[in-house]
């Protein structure tokens, strides 16, 4: 009998060279996209103006869409949802495919800047679970925006060019470091730390702080602000390095932020790149993922569910019925397997590089604690369309039972009775300033929404 038994495939021993070619084209617009789209508001930024390149048009409550119309709202500028009405009309349910652009980074504190021993500094508070001493020394960008008091919007991105000044949070040389040593990791180091070094040129004509002076000054000049705009500022530090192929095969790209700019990318172009759809399509691309999507650009706010409710009923249509008939794809990344670490995973049940995107029927941690779990009727049903479109993909969990475990936004679709299932590419490194993925996999989860989006 063919087939009675499974094994899980690896893209270079199945897919044609031709695929493979086009994996690697694809990685080249997505390296592009995750070098702009360093923090959730560039990476809205770019989706806006791609979506409004293709033809589609700023949400308007009240307003009744039909077939082939396609439009966007965004929230705060950080998140944003893209619609493209289907053939068979808003009652017959959304496919959505959700990711989300924000990443653990060091945001900049309201009252950052400070001086010590004659040297300047931004003082961070994290965002995300980052593991602190993987920031320590290596060079950082500032990115972001400042909202002056006057309602302009200031854009600062400093460090990413070759002939920028970049930035960083200085170590204790390992001569000094008997006492430090000693330590456990997790009590070794500590957020209130984590300053970044930004200047230690002082200001002769300045009385005191004088090399914080220097720095407010040049701030000043090149941006026009003063120390209190740092109160209407959302400025992070960020990795300064670009996006980078990884291996002598560049089968593998290492870079700031996949996690979860790895599913946003596909999901979001594949949208993009659909001329026609039956059931109506839509890729919300979502803020505070990583820190549990509270806050209003979270999927645990009303925006989405606004906006899509708000079409049906301007279109005459049940939402709750179309709710109810809808998919989503919670497209956000899962743990790759790392030899390195072997002992924290389960061999059977991890997702591999090269093996396409991981599907997981739940995350959570425990007893499958503090998640959604995917109906087997439905994944059957989602897996048959993969088959039949010779979509790579492998089921996974996070690692082994007792070890940990993590949440996405899938439990906060099921939540508005929307059926839904993890999918996303697996990852080295996760939430490390740089992070490892390989590019057929996430050419798969691209290969994975053209079909989710029929
Ligand atoms: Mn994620
Ligand atoms: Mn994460």
């Amino acid at each position: 009998m063919d087939n009675l038994m499974y094994e899980k495939k690896n893209a270079y021993e199945v897919l044609a060279s031709d695929e493979l070619e086009k994996a690697k084209v694809f990685c080249e617009g997505y390296k592009q996209f995750l070098d702009y789209a360093r923090t959730e508001l560039y990476a809205s930024e770019y989706a806006q103006k791609e979506a409004a390149a293709r033809g589609y048009e700023p949400f308007e409550f009240g307003k009744k869409y039909s077939a082939g119309d396609k439009v966007y709202f965004t929230r705060s500028g950080k998140a944003c949802v893209f619609v493209h009405v289907g053939e068979e009309g808003l009652e017959a349910g959304f496919n959505i495919a959700a990711a989300h652009i924000d990443c653990p980074r060091l945001d900049i504190k309201c009252n950052p800047l400070y001086e010590d021993g004659s040297l300047a500094y931004l003082d961070t508070h994290y965002y995300g679970g980052i593991v602190k001493y993987q920031w320590l020394t290596i060079p950082l960008m500032l990115c972001g925006a400042v909202y002056t008091r006057d309602g302009s919007k200031i854009d600062v991105r400093i460090g990413e060019d070759e002939g920028d000044p970049v930035f960083c949070i200085t170590d204790l040389l390992p001569h000094l470091g008997k006492d430090i040593q000693s330590k456990t990791v997790d009590r070794a180091f500590n957020g209130e730390a984590l300053n970044v070094l930004i200047g230690s040129a002082p200001d002769g004509e300045a009385d005191k702080d004088k090399t914080k002076t220097a720095v407010m000054k040049i701030l000043h000049t090149k941006y026009g602000i003063t120390e209190r705009d740092f109160q209407t500022a959302e400025l992070s530090a960020v990795p300064a390095q670009k996006a980078r192929d990884l291996g002598v095969d560049r089968s593998m790209i290492l870079a700031f932020g996949q996690d979860d700019r790895s599913c946003a990318y596909p999901a979001f172009t594949a949208l993009m790149d659909k001329k026609k759809v039956s059931k109506t399509a839509v890729c919300v691309l979502a803020d505070r993922e990583e820190v549990g999507s509270m806050g209003i650009t979270g999927l645990r706010s009303s925006f989405m569910y606004d906006m899509l409710t708000d079409m049906c009923l301007s279109a005459g249509c049940n939402p709750r019925k179309a709710f109810g008939s809808s998919s989503a794809l919670s497209a956000d990344v899962s743990a790759a397997y790392d030899p390195a670490f072997a002992e924290v995973y389960e061999l059977k049940n991890s997702a591999k590089l090269n093996c396409g995107p991981a599907i997981c029927k739940f995350t959570g941690a425990r007893g499958k604690s503090g998640s959604s779990e995917a109906g087997a009727e439905f994944m059957a049903r989602l897996l048959a369309d993969f088959d039949q479109n010779g979509v790579m993909y492998q089921l996974a969990e996070l690692g082994k039972v007792d070890q940990g475990g993590g949440g996405t936004v899938a439990q906060f679709l099921t939540d508005r009775n929307i059926e839904t299932v993890d999918i996303g590419v697996p990852i080295l490194s996760m939430h490390a300033p740089y992070e490892a993925a390989s590019k057929t996999d996430i050419y798969m989860l691209r290969r994975a929404c053209d079909v989710f989006f029929a």
